[in-house]
């Protein structure tokens, strides 16, 4: 594995402050952004660098782990390589699951180098649990939890779905058990990193009806992969509706506003209103219904994600649709009905 000089990519100083780490950082980004180095390999290559450089300088508490990592390196390094370098108080645990889903979903971690990735995990120290400093025991650990956020719509939500995952799992390697040591040296199969190689695996997770934004689906064993033969950790899998601008969501129930045209409205008459359930519901409007109306739809809202037999109602609210403009015979109509409704008025007070 090859050591990152991010001082050096970044051109500034051991000690330089945050600012001037942030200012050197903006300047070489601008120069090297992929927007304007269009199918530039090595423009993008210098990109990424620059960008975990900042990732971590940037962080005060990776910037002191990296400092520390830097300084011991540089006298095992100076020392001539005898004895072995001790990485095992900072390589961090075997980690990374990278999600990639499938055709028209989100997400997905962009990718950093191994030296990275083995002094701040894969997720870029994103991790529910990892490094704690307290250093390496050989006993059984279980692996880490993931979490990745998944955007799905109100009609998924209503009536449950499913996504295919494909998940970047890092195999643990088996000499070292994951740990990433031998002893007091580095794993020489894994360079410490506790991984040997990553393994693709797809996987089909089941969405359960009645989710709301903030609910976890649990994909038992689907996290990091445990550490001397413990059990992997779990992937959870954090709901995100996203907004239906034809209803708010209150609870289990919904509201929807519906327009429909006055003269149903004065006349009374019927709607057809499409479900997220994809049938349609008719709704009868009885004559001199109000602009604003409400009418309860008793059992159509949403399921509860406990018992989808439970459901809340669906709320629809009547606004009325006012013709535009009028044509001379229908304005002519208009001030008969208005003249017809103030000589009733004058006559019946
Ligand atoms: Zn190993």
């Amino acid at each position: 594995m090859e050591y990152k000089d991010y001082y050096k990519i970044l051109g500034v100083k051991r000690d330089a402050s945050a600012d001037e780490i942030k200012k050197a950082y903006r300047r070489l980004a601008r120069k090297y952004h992929p927007d304007i180095n269009p199918g530039n390999k090595e423009a993008e290559n210098k990109f990424k660098e620059i960008n975990e450089a900042y990732e971590v300088l940037s962080d005060p508490e990776k910037r002191k782990k990296y400092d520390q990592f830097g300084s011991e390196w540089s006298r095992y390094q100076q020392a001539g390589a005898t004895g072995g370098f001790d990485w095992s108080q900072y390589v961090n645990q075997p980690g990374g699951v990278r999600i990639d889903f499938g055709p028209g979903d989100f997400g997905g971690v962009s990718g950093f180098s191994d030296f990275f990735e083995t002094l701040f995990g894969a997720m870029g120290g994103r991790r529910t649990t990892g490094y704690t400093g307290r250093g390496f025991s050989t006993r059984p650990q279980r692996g880490q939890d993931y979490e990745q956020t998944i955007d799905i719509t109100l009609e998924e939500a209503y009536n449950g779905t499913q996504r295919q995952l494909r998940l970047q799992v890092p195999q643990v390697c088996p000499t070292c058990r994951g740990t990433g040591v031998q002893g007091n040296n580095i794993c020489s199969t894994c360079d410490g990193t506790g991984v040997s190689g990553e393994q693709t695996r797809t996987l089909t997770v089941k969405i359960p009806a009645g989710v709301a934004t903030g609910g976890r689906v649990r994909v038992a064993g689907e996290g990091g992969p445990g550490i001397n033969g413990g059990p992997n950790g779990d992937l959870y899998l954090i709901i995100n509706v996203l907004p239906d601008p034809r209803y708010e969501r209150d609870g289990l129930d919904l509201r929807q506003r519906v327009p429909v045209d006055v003269f149903t409205m004065m006349l009374g008459g019927e709607v057809r209103i499409p479900l997220l359930n994809g049938k349609t519901l008719t709704l009868r409007i009885p004559p001199g219904t109000q602009n604003g109306q409400t009418f309860r739809i008793s059992g159509q809202g949403m399921p509860s994600p406990s018992n989808p037999r439970q459901r809340g109602d669906l709320y629809i609210i009547a606004e009325a649709q006012l013709p535009g403009k009028l044509s001379p015979r229908e304005r002519e109509l208009v001030e008969e009905l208005r003249n017809l409704r103030s000589a009733s008025h004058v006559g019946s007070a």
